[in-house]
């Protein structure tokens, strides 16, 4: 995603990479940075997400992220994470990524109805 000229670079799409059908990608670490590699990879590089291999040494993904495994409860983070209105990448992602829950909604939407309903903030950050 470009910002560089307003929304007009913001909303166009990259073209298809030449070749990227008969190409594969291998990303080490299954945190944030190599989760959104996959994601931008998929959809800005075009590439199927079949061609993607990302290697985790732990046996959960996420990363510094701390997430724990209770599928009783779902896939949880442990303690708070501070979100702000200028990550515009991880939203530009988030946008581009389904729900599992809400038909035709995304993650984007998700989180911002939920930031809605249940505001939250802290004041004990200084920024
Ligand atoms: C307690 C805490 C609170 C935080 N709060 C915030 C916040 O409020 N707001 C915010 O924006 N950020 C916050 N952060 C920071 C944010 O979570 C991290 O910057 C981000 O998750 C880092 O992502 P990453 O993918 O770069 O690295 P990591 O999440 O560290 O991912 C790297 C992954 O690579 C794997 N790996 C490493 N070496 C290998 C190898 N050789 N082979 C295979 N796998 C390997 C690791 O196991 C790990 O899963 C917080 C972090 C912590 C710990």
């Amino acid at each position: 995603m470009q910002l560089t000229a307003g929304n007009y670079e913001a909303f166009a799409q990259p073209r298809k990479p030449e070749g990227v059908e008969t190409k594969t990608a291998h990303i080490v670490g299954g945190g944030l940075a190599g989760l959104a590699t996959a994601g931008f990879l998929i959809r800005d590089g075009r590439m199927d997400g079949s061609r993607i291999t990302i290697y985790e040494k732990s046996r959960l993904l996420g990363g510094a992220l701390d997430g724990i495994e209770r599928p009783e409860k779902g896939f949880v983070i442990r303690g708070g994470r501070e979100m702000e209105n200028h990550f515009e990448t991880l939203w530009d992602l988030f946008r581009s990524i389904p729900s599992l829950e809400i038909e035709g909604a995304s993650v984007l939407d998700e989180f911002y109805w939920l930031n809605k309903d249940d505001p939250n903030y802290s004041l004990c950050r200084a920024t």
